[in-house]
């Protein structure tokens, strides 16, 4: 155990230390440290303790998200088919541009 005495508040440096937070090893003087649970902890720690744990994913997202990019997928997949089928579906003429040469700046 280190000797308090010789040892400052992490916050106050001009005070000494009243106890040594077991969490994160700092030193606190007696208007820093809490007790939380029987057990003496600093400000900060003592946040980090009743903060709520970082949520953890749900299972139920990993194959809703998988779904979800299936679904994105098959719609953009219907999108480039359904372009393509109207590509096609236009008539061979336009391409070949027989169209373009009955217009009318040919027949001035
Ligand atoms: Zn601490
Ligand atoms: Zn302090």
């Amino acid at each position: 155990m280190v000797d308090l005495i010789h040892q400052r508040c992490f916050n106050h440096a001009g005070r000494e230390a009243a106890a040594q937070c077991p969490r994160c090893g700092r030193f606190y003087c007696r208007e820093c440290i809490t007790e939380h649970d029987g057990r003496i902890v600093c400000a900060p720690c003592l946040e980090a303790l009743l903060a709520p744990e970082p949520a953890r994913r749900p299972l139920v997202t990993a194959p809703l998200r998988g779904l979800q990019l299936a679904a994105g997928v098959a719609i953009l997949w219907l999108v480039v088919y359904g372009l393509g089928r109207a590509l096609t579906a236009i008539p061979a003429a336009f391409h070949d541009g027989t169209l373009l040469r009955s217009s009318w700046w040919e027949n001035l």
